[in-house]
C-alpha cells in the first residue's frame, strides 16, 4: 500500500512519471537538434513536469520556469543572435517546443504565444528601430508578449475585425476589445490588428505595436479555462488609448496579410505542443499499463491494450513527421501554409486521440487529478480551436489541395 495524493490506494502501481522513450527519427537529424532536444527535454521532466499538476490546479503562470526557458534561449529561439535570441531555425522550435509541452502544456502556449505570435511577426514585419526596442528585451524571458487579433464576434471570420484605429494625421486613437488573448495578464507589449478603414474590409485592417500598460487599456476578467490553466488567457479593452504612428507594424492595410503569415508559423507552434501532450499521454499510458495487475499479470500484456499503444503511437509519431515537414518547408523558405494546417490538424486530433485513450488505459484513475491523464485530456482539447480550428485548418487544407490541381 502507498499514497498518491491525499488517498490511500491499495495495489496501484507506483508511477513515478519518469519514463519517456526516445524519438527514433531524432537520430536522422543533426546534433544540434539533438543537444538541443536532450536540454529541452532534461529541463521539462526537471522543472516542468514536477509543477505542471499544481500550477494547473491554482491557475499560477510559472514565471520562474518561463525565465529559465529565457536563460536555455527558448524565448527568443528562433530571433538572429545579432538581435538576442538564440538563432535557430523552425524546426528547432518545433522540437523544443514539443518537450517543453510535455511537460507541461501551459508552459508550451506561453512559449508558443510569445515566440510564433509576438516576436515572430515583429521580426519579419518591424523596422530596425521596433527590432530593438520590442523584440531585443523580450528574449529573456523576463519581458512577455502577446496577440491580439479575436474579438468577442469574430474569432475564425478574423478579416471582419471591429476594433478600430482613427487617424488623426499623426496620432491613432483605439477603440474595441480583443478577446481570448494568451499572455495578455504577464504581457509588456501586445501585437495588435484594428481597423484604419472599414470600407476595404479585411485590406482595411492595420497591425500595431503597443506597449503594456498604456493610458486607455483595461483588462477583462481571466478565463476560467478547461486546461492550459497556467497562462492566462483575458480581454483587452481599449478606449481611446492613443498610439503614435511609430507604433505601426508593416504598412496600412497590411495587418491581414500579417495575421494570416504569423498564424501560418504560429500553427507549427501549437502542433508541437500538441505532440508533446501526446507524448505526455503515451508515456504515462505505458508506464501505468507496464505496473498495473489485472487477472493476475500487467495490463500492458492485453491485446486491447496493445491495440491502443499501437493507434496512439501511430497518430503520434506520422504528426510529428508533418509537423517537421512544415517546419523544414519554412526554414528553406517554401510555401508551407497547407502543411502547417495539415500538421496542426494532425497533431491536435492525435493529441486528443491520445489523452482520451490514456485515460481510458488508467481507468479510473484516469480520471482523477492524482494522475495527470486528466489534465493532459483538458490540454489538449483547445489544440483543436487556436490558432484556426479544426474546421477552418480543414478549409485551408482543401483550398491549397484544389489549387494545386490547376482547374482552369
Ligand atoms: C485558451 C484560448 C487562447 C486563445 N489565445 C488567443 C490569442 O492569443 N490571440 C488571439 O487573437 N486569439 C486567441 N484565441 C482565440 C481563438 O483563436 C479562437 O477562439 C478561434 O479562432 C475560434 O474562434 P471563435 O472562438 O470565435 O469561434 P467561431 O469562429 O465562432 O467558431 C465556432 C464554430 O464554428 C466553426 N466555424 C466557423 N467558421 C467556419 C467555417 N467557415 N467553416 C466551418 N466551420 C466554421 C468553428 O470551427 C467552430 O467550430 C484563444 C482562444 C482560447 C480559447
Amino acid at each position: 500500500m502507498h499514497q498518491i495524493g491525499s488517498f490511500a490506494v491499495q495495489n496501484m502501481p507506483t508511477i513515478l512519471h519518469t519514463i519517456t522513450r526516445n524519438i527514433a527519427a531524432l537520430s536522422m537529424l543533426p546534433e544540434t537538434y539533438q543537444m538541443l532536444h536532450k536540454t529541452c527535454k532534461d529541463f521539462a521532466n526537471g522543472e516542468l513536469k514536477p509543477i505542471a499538476g499544481e500550477i494547473d490546479k491554482k491557475h499560477i503562470y510559472p514565471i520562474e520556469q518561463i525565465k529559465k526557458m529565457g536563460e536555455l534561449g527558448l524565448m527568443g529561439i528562433a530571433i538572429p543572435e545579432h538581435l538576442g535570441g538564440a538563432g535557430l531555425d523552425y524546426l528547432a522550435y518545433a522540437i523544443a517546443m514539443e518537450e517543453i509541452s510535455r511537460g507541461c502544456a501551459s508552459a508550451g502556449v506561453i512559449m508558443s504565444a510569445h515566440n510564433s505570435l509576438y516576436l515572430g511577426p515583429i521580426e519579419k514585419f518591424g523596422n530596425q528601430s521596433q527590432k530593438e526596442k520590442y523584440i531585443s528585451p523580450f528574449v529573456t524571458g523576463t519581458r512577455i508578449g502577446c496577440f491580439a487579433l479575436s474579438e468577442p464576434n469574430n474569432g475564425s471570420d478574423a478579416g471582419a475585425a471591429s476594433t478600430t484605429a482613427k487617424s488623426d494625421g499623426t496620432n491613432y486613437s483605439i477603440n474595441g476589445t480583443k478577446s481570448w488573448i494568451t499572455n495578455a495578464y504577464e504581457s509588456n507589449a501586445i501585437v495588435l490588428f484594428a481597423t484604419t478603414d472599414k470600407s476595404k474590409k479585411h485590406k482595411g485592417i492595420s497591425a500595431f505595436i503597443v506597449d503594456k500598460p498604456i493610458e486607455g487599456l483595461s483588462l477583462g476578467k481571466k478565463e476560467d479555462k478547461l486546461g492550459i490553466r497556467g497562462s492566462s488567457t483575458c480581454s483587452l479593452i481599449f478606449e481611446e488609448c492613443k498610439l503614435s504612428g511609430e507604433n505601426l507594424l508593416g504598412e496600412l492595410g497590411m495587418g491581414f496579410k500579417i495575421a494570416m503569415i504569423t498564424l501560418d508559423a504560429g500553427r507549427i507552434g501549437i502542433a508541437a505542443q500538441a505532440l508533446g501532450i501526446a507524448q505526455a499521454s503515451l508515456d504515462c499510458a505505458i508506464e501505468y499499463a507496464a505496473k498495473r495487475q489485472a487477472f493476475g499479470s500487467p495490463i500492458i500484456k492485453l491485446q486491447a491494450i496493445q491495440q491502443k499503444i499501437a493507434d496512439m503511437s501511430l497518430k503520434l509519431e506520422s504528426s510529428r513527421l508533418l509537423t517537421w515537414r512544415a517546419a523544414v518547408l519554412k526554414d528553406s523558405g517554401k510555401p508551407y501554409t497547407k502543411e502547417a494546417a495539415m500538421a496542426k490538424l494532425s497533431a491536435s486530433e492525435a493529441s486528443t486521440f491520445c489523452a482520451h485513450q490514456c485515460i481510458q488505459i488508467l481507468g479510473g484513475m484516469g480520471y482523477v487529478s492524482d494522475m495527470p491523464a486528466e489534465r493532459h485530456y483538458r490540454d489538449a482539447r483547445i489544440t483543436e480551436i487556436y490558432e484556426g480550428t479544426s474546421e477552418i485548418q480543414r478549409l485551408v487544407i482543401a483550398g491549397s489541395i484544389i489549387k494545386e490541381y490547376n482547374f482552369k
